[in-house]
């Protein structure tokens, strides 16, 4: 059983999933999107989970090493904060699809900037999908490219980044040298976005 419910600590406002378990103990954490989670037993009541949230989440959120790409309203959009009115009340459906619509029109006009920059002939459809693991995805025979919503928290830079080694994929298909001598060519700080991309820096 899940219930997502908002919490304000310290005057913020933060997006909480529960999710009632089979266990002993409640546990604390925030996922990579910055919901925080608490996983509890059955039937336990909602001051105590309430009152557990108050205590651990500034603690967690000191220790949490990634900057939260959402707070409430304010998105960071492009490497920028952005208000997104009403975000933080929208669920995850909603954000997504928020999310995708602002970035996909940008990686269309990316793709085919980069396209004609590297000389790749296919005319690649574009897509966005939600993905934790992977930025992008190639799929060459399909013409396809899909990019994982969560880039468009970073800067337009960042984004592009995963642009050139998306398209470099249409003449190499594994990360050997050759592959990266593409990447490097028209990303020539491929490391320091890469860098950005690994330590969930949004901002320049
Ligand atoms: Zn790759």
């Amino acid at each position: 059983m899940v219930e997502n419910i908002e919490v304000e600590v310290d005057g913020k406002r933060y997006q909480c999933r529960i999710e009632y378990k089979r266990m002993r103990n409640l546990r604390f954490r925030f996922s990579k999107d910055g919901t925080f989670l608490v996983s509890c037993p059955y039937r336990t009541p909602r001051d105590y989970i309430e009152k557990g949230i108050a205590k651990y989440l500034p603690k967690l959120e000191k220790r949490n090493e990634y900057e939260l790409p959402a707070i409430g309203d304010e998105v960071y959009v492009f490497g920028e904060k952005r208000i997104i009115d009403g975000f933080s009340g929208f669920n995850e459906g909603e954000k997504s699809k928020t999310l995708k619509a602002i970035l996909l029109p940008y990686l269309e006009e990316r793709v085919a900037y980069y396209s004609s920059l590297m000389g790749v002939k296919k005319k690649y459809q574009v897509k966005v999908r939600d993905m934790s693991t992977r930025y992008g995805v190639n799929n060459r025979s399909k013409g396809k490219l899909t990019f994982a919503t969560l880039l468009v928290y970073y800067s337009k830079d960042t984004i592009d980044s995963v642009v050139v080694h998306e398209l470099a994929h249409d003449f190499v298909f594994s990360h050997d040298e050759s592959f990266y001598s593409y990447v490097f060519r028209y990303c020539p700080d491929y490391k320091l976005r890469h860098a950005k991309l690994r330590k969930h820096q949004y901002h320049e």
